[in-house]
């Protein structure tokens, strides 16, 4: 199978550079050619203020690249992209799971939800932010109009983690196991086409921004992830230890809802 056009622009846009290698002799008229996928370092993250115009330069995390298989995974449809995180083997995370925690939510909706991982509970049901938690992320989608449950595009949101499976004893992400499962999200967040994402913490602004910096310093703002306008903010796990930093929390929702209401 050669790459059509389109094939090629869509993968272009998100970063990864692909070419067909030259026709290797083969034995069979109808083998495939091979395909190649070179992975690329992100563009640098363009930072958007929505009033004052401020560029604010991000440091890049110290993060792997990406592994070979994420041009695979770029070309995928949603049942591939299951099937491929159900079965994934590509870190030692897959050793201690009961499930993959694939995401939910409307596959074209409109605002995109990425937390860090899995915990206990949604390692055991296989769906994400289900603790404690997650009736936190809830409510503060209930309380902008937004649900998980059934809806149409705009009022349903998709939820995904940077990682999908649960770290043992609910431990940080190890920048491999971040690596590995990163091509996933990316996938996820090229099908949904979100018109915003809302990244929750630290691990799923390392992921999508390539920043190593605290929420504090990047939340209040609007940057960027592959030209979807993407709001930073705290992880509702943090903030049911930190109650002051709902309000911020809060100020992060109408931001987000303020970005939305300028593009339609
Ligand atoms: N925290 C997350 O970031 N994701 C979950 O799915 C659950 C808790």
């Amino acid at each position: 199978m050669s790459w059509s056009e389109r094939q090629q622009a869509m993968l272009e846009a998100m970063g990864l550079r692909v070419w067909t290698a030259p026709p290797v002799p083969e034995p069979e008229p109808t083998a495939p050619e091979p395909v190649l996928a070179k992975v690329e370092a992100p563009a640098p993250v363009r930072v958007v203020s929505v009033l004052p115009q401020i560029v604010v330069p991000v440091q890049p995390a110290e993060l792997p690249r990406a592994p070979a298989a994420a041009g695979a995974v770029a070309a995928m449809d949603w049942t591939q992209l299951r099937e491929a995180v159900a079965g994934c083997r590509a870190c030692g995370l897959c050793e201690g799971r009961k499930h993959t925690v694939f995401g939910v939510g409307h596959e074209r909706a409109h605002w995109m939800v990425v937390g860090e991982a899995p915990g206990e509970q949604e390692d055991l049901q296989g769906e994400p932010f289900v603790g404690q938690a997650g009736k936190l992320l809830d409510s503060m989608l209930r309380a902008i109009g937004l649900t998980r449950a059934d809806g149409p595009p705009e009022k349903q949101v998709f939820i995904a983690n940077t990682l999908k499976c649960r770290p043992p004893r609910n431990r940080n992400p190890e920048p491999e196991e971040l690596a590995q499962c990163e091509p996933y999200l990316n996938r996820q967040i090229a099908l949904v086409q979100p018109r915003i994402i809302l990244a929750m913490g630290r691990f799923a602004v390392q992921s999508l921004l390539r920043s190593s910096e605290p929420i504090g310093r990047l939340r209040g703002r609007v940057h960027e992830y592959q030209g979807v306008p993407l709001i930073v903010t705290y992880h509702p796990a943090y903030l049911l230890r930190n109650l002051v930093d709902k309000a911020r929390a809060w100020e992060d929702l109408c931001l987000a809802m303020d970005v939305l209401q300028r593009k339609t």
